[in-house]
C-alpha cells in the first residue's frame, strides 16, 4: 500500500495488432472510475499502433510512448528509422530508452545518449532503462554497470525533470524472477543517490521492471522508494495491468 505518487507503463514489445486496442476499453473505464489522480498510466505499444492508441486514448488521462526513436533530431535517409519528432507529431509524450532488449542489439551508452537528448529536444519524457545482467550480478559488478549506464547515459542532460529512470534487472525480464526486497532496495537507493549526486537532482523517480505482475507486486510495494513499475508481459492483459494497480492503492 502507498500513499505517493505511482507511475504504471505498459511496454507491449513487439506484440499487437489494431484489434488489440479493444483490451484498452477496460484500463480506460478503471482509470475513469478511480477517484484517486495519483498515479500516471503509461502506454507504449509498437510504433504501428502509435497512432491508433493516440486517436483512442485522446479524451483520456492516459498517455502514449514508443519504445524506442533514432537519436537523429531532423528527418533524414535512415530506412526503417523512427525520430523523436515523428513521435512528438502524433501525440506521444514518452519514450522508453535503453531498453536491455536494444542494448543486446548493440545500442551503446553513447548512443542511448544521444537518443535521449534529442528526445528531451522534442520535447518527450524519457524512461531511461539500466540494469545488469544475470553473470555481471554473479561477479558483483552491478554497481558498477548501474554507476556507468547512468553517468554515461545521461552525461550532458539538463532538462532532468523529463527523465525517469527504470531499474530493469536484465535477468529478470520475462523470466518469472524478481530480485529479494534487500536486493532491489539497494540498487535503487544507489541509483537515486548517483543522480542525486551527480546530477544534482533533489528528488529522482525511478521505477521498477522485471517480471512484474499481480503477484508480486504486494511484495514490490512494501519497497517505499520505488516510484512505480514498468510492465512487458503482464501489461498486455488489462486485466492483470489493472490489479496490479489496484494492488498498489489496496
Ligand atoms: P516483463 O518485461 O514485465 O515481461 O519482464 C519488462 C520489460 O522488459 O520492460
Amino acid at each position: 500500500m502507498t500513499n505517493k505518487y505511482m507511475y504504471f507503463v505498459a511496454n507491449w514489445k513487439m506484440f499487437g495488432e489494431p484489434k488489440s486496442l479493444n483490451s484498452l476499453n477496460r484500463v480506460i473505464k478503471f482509470s475513469k472510475l478511480r477517484k484517486t489522480n495519483k498515479f500516471k498510466l503509461i502506454y507504449c505499444p509498437p510504433y504501428t499502433l502509435l497512432n491508433l492508441f493516440s486517436k483512442k486514448l485522446k479524451k483520456t488521462k492516459i498517455s502514449i510512448g514508443a519504445q524506442n526513436c533514432h537519436e537523429n533530431n531532423n528527418s533524414s535517409a535512415f530506412t526503417g528509422s523512427i525520430n523523436a519528432q515523428m513521435l512528438k507529431s502524433i501525440g506521444a509524450n514518452y519514450v522508453i530508452l535503453g531498453h536491455s532488449e536494444n542494448r543486446v542489439s548493440g545500442e551503446s551508452d553513447n548512443l542511448i545518449n544521444n537518443k535521449i537528448k534529442s528526445s528531451l529536444n522534442n520535447n518527450l519524457k524519457i524512461i531511461f532503462c539500466i540494469g545488469e545482467t544475470f553473470i555481471q550480478k554473479k561477479k558483483k559488478s552491478t554497481i558498477k554497470i548501474l554507476n556507468d549506464q547512468i553517468v554515461n547515459g545521461l552525461k550532458g542532460i539538463k532538462k532532468f525533470n523529463n527523465v525517469i529512470l527504470a531499474y530493469e534487472p536484465v535477468w529478470a525480464i520475462g523470466s518469472g524472477l524478481v530480485p529479494e526486497n534487500n536486493e532491489l532496495e539497494f540498487n535503487i537507493n544507489y541509483i537515486k543517490n548517483i543522480v542525486k549526486k551527480k546530477f544534482k537532482i533533489k528528488k529522482p523517480k525511478v521505477l521498477y521492471g522485471g517480471s512484474v505482475n499481480p503477484k508480486n507486486v504486494l511484495q514490490l510495494n512494501k519497497i517505499d522508494i520505488i516510484d512505480g513499475f514498468l510492465v512487458g508481459g503482464a501489461s498486455q492483459n488489462s486485466k492483470k495491468f489493472i490489479d496490479i494497480i489496484k494492488k498498489t492503492f489496496i
